[in-house]
């Protein structure tokens, strides 16, 4: 038997928009997802209630290497605790420097300290790739790699005997708001991520971890609302890209199409406002816009 806690990370001081999760079983403590360096201290803090310190873990798993996913992961393995993560996402936890750069060009140099925080390298030894379908066991933990491509060519899907940790592949929702898809740049293939979420499906989870956030108790209901704002989202920006509009003439008008979508749905002002934290809607029209250029030069 295992316990799972929901750790809030209270990014930008905002409640339940990035959490990571731990596990304990009979054997050392896994934490999936890291989060920002810039939450690093509310992560300390939270797993050091918890009696935990970062050296006691027996390994932190990634669900992929974005900022808001992975930004601490150096943390740890400074404290010697391995980092579990998609073979194509290695490289840039060994040699950061261009992740830091291409995310810098997108948040701009002066945001990047505090959205983000530092990111240094992770010594290659303690990075395990971990192929599709392969697993890893930490005492009586056994974890096994779903790759999950669509959010992010680097994605794994976590699976713990009838739980999945969805990272972004299983979508956002907060309290009871609608499940929506975060596709920031530069990996946003929308053909691929409903191959992975049907993957997803049929390995039957009872429950869901969403990094944005928290447990679902009804996998298949949410990821058929996922499929379908997907392709809801898809469908409203491939009007945008074929009357040529460029992305700061789209955001606004994109914003105010999810927010009445939102509203429809419930959501308050405020829960409106934490899912802009979690899933920024200027990086979801970049994403989306730069999936259907690559769909029309016949690159993806
Ligand atoms: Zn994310």
């Amino acid at each position: 038997m295992y316990s799972i806690e929901i750790i809030d990370l209270k990014f930008q001081q905002a409640e339940k928009t990035i959490a990571s999760f731990l596990i304990r079983g009979k054997g050392k403590p896994v934490l999936v997802e890291t989060g920002p360096h810039s939450t690093w201290d509310e992560l300390k803090g939270s797993l050091g209630r918890l009696g935990i310190k970062p050296s006691d873990l027996g390994a932190v798993l990634l669900t992929h290497i974005h900022f808001d996913h992975a930004g601490a992961a150096w943390e740890f393995a400074k404290e010697g605790v391995k980092v579990y993560l998609h073979p194509m996402g290695l490289p840039h936890l060994a040699n950061p420097e261009r992740l830091w750069k291409s995310a810098a060009k997108i948040y701009g140099d002066d945001q990047m300290d505090q959205l983000w925080g530092p990111m240094e390298t992770i010594d290659e030894s303690l990075l395990v790739p971990l192929d599709d379908g392969k697993t890893i066991t930490i005492g009586d933990l056994t974890f096994t790699a779903i790759h999950s491509p669509g959010h992010a060519i680097h994605h794994i899907a976590w699976k713990l005997g009838e739980v999945i940790f969805t990272g972004d592949v299983g979508g956002v929702k907060i309290d009871n708001g609608p499940v929506v898809p975060p596709c920031p740049p530069p990996d946003i293939n929308i053909e691929a991520w409903k191959s992975s979420i049907k993957k997803i499906l049929d390995q039957h989870p009872k429950k869901l971890y969403l990094t944005h956030f928290g447990q679902i108790d009804n996998p298949e209901e949410h990821l058929s609302q996922l499929v379908k704002m997907l392709d809801d989202w898809a469908n409203w920006m491939k009007v945008q890209f074929d009357n040529d509009r460029n992305p700061a003439e789209i955001t606004p008008d994109f914003m105010h199409y999810t927010s009445q979508q939102m509203k429809s749905q419930g959501a308050s002002k405020d829960l409106q406002s934490l899912y802009e934290y979690a899933n920024p809607s200027w990086m979801s029209v970049s994403g989306l816009m730069r999936y259907w250029k690559l769909k029309s030069e016949g690159r993806i």
